[in-house]
């Protein structure tokens, strides 16, 4: 099926409406095919750095084909990884430590607490073996994965009430994923795994005491200084938390190799102008919210060194009993 580009874009615009987006890789040239391809996000639309990487790769996808690609919630936003990889979507946009139920390994492919910075996560990825690591381990989900963006080292969370000591946990509900909220769950806390756009209401009525998302930029869009007015750091679950685009491997088989390259490429792009956004976007942000009252505090120096130790059980029990998660830790 071909279409010149005019009738192209009057064919797709519906696909365009939130919801029910249609991003797609097409070309106008008349060896290339014409391809459709869906892009399920785990991310709220209302945020421009984590939800606008999908669209930077869009964008770019869809100068260097010439055709037209977008992105959408169209799947729950922690069902992305299965939705790529049985095909409902041909590409998404989520981050490996939503998954850490089906492989604690996925995680490396964000971040581990105590873990890496995004320049150092960077480094890993595309020149230390990283990247083909995680391949591996991702293409048992049949999914092949590439870098997404990185949000820079996060905050700490938002607590409806002061942590003055590790005892403060105990009991406290906090949306926190990953490895940190297993490591949080070790230190007495009740840790669950939200995506974005359900933390606030879940704060709002009291289902969560303490919530966590990403830094101040993002935090001060969902709004949760109205609800919780101590906000701590560092967020050290989370030094340089990489998101990452998923791709159907039967998809990618079937792309023409000059749509791969533009695919590769965009991703790369995304890559890096999500941390330009946040370093930017950050420091002014975190002025307006202590502006309006948020009180910032640094973790208490006995919950830093108990996570610290409870991380490390945690990597050296997981390591004995997971192989994946021993071939990244010890690789
Ligand atoms: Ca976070």
């Amino acid at each position: 099926m071909r279409f010149n580009r005019r009738d192209f874009l009057a064919a797709t615009g519906a696909a365009l409406l939130p919801l029910s987006a249609a991003p797609v890789v097409a070309a106008d040239s008349s060896t290339l095919p014409v391809v459709r391809w869906r892009l399920a996000s785990s991310f709220p639309k209302s945020l421009d750095t984590i939800y606008g990487a999908a669209e930077t790769l869009s964008k770019r996808v869809a100068a260097l084909t010439g055709g037209v690609f977008a992105a959408g919630d169209l799947v729950p936003g922690l069902q992305v990884l299965d939705a790529v990889g049985n095909g409902t979507a041909e590409c998404g946009h989520s981050a490996g430590y939503y998954y850490v139920g089906k492989n604690l390994a996925l995680a490396f492919d964000t971040a581990v607490p105590f873990g890496l910075t995004a320049r150092q996560q960077n480094a890993w990825m595309y020149a230390g073996g990283g990247l083909e690591l995680l391949r591996k381990l991702y293409a048992k989900y049949g999914v092949l994965q590439f870098p997404g963006g990185n949000t820079g080292t996060q905050m700490g969370g938002w607590f409806r009430n002061e942590i003055k000591s590790l005892a403060d946990l105990k009991g406290l509900k906090m949306r926190i994923p990953g490895l940190g909220g297993k490591v949080m769950a070790r230190l007495g806390a009740v840790p669950q795994t939200l995506p974005g756009g359900d933390i606030y209401p879940a704060l709002e009525r009291g289902a969560l005491d303490a919530a966590e998302w990403v830094g101040p930029y993002d935090d001060e869009k969902l709004g949760f200084q109205k609800i919780a007015k101590h906000y701590y750091y560092p967020g050290w679950w989370e030094g340089g938390p990489q998101l990452s685009f998923y791709v159907n491997q039967a998809s990618w088989r079937a792309l023409p190799e000059s749509y791969r390259q533009a695919f590769e490429v965009a991703t790369a792009e995304a890559n890096q102008l999500m941390l330009a956004q946040y370093d930017a976007k950050n420091p002014p942000a975190l002025l307006r919210l202590v502006g309006q009252g948020v009180k910032l505090h640094p973790y208490p120096k006995d919950v830093m060194l108990a996570a610290r130790r409870a991380t490390f059980e945690l990597y050296e029990e997981e390591a004995k009993i997971n192989p994946d998660f021993a071939a990244i830790y010890r690789p």
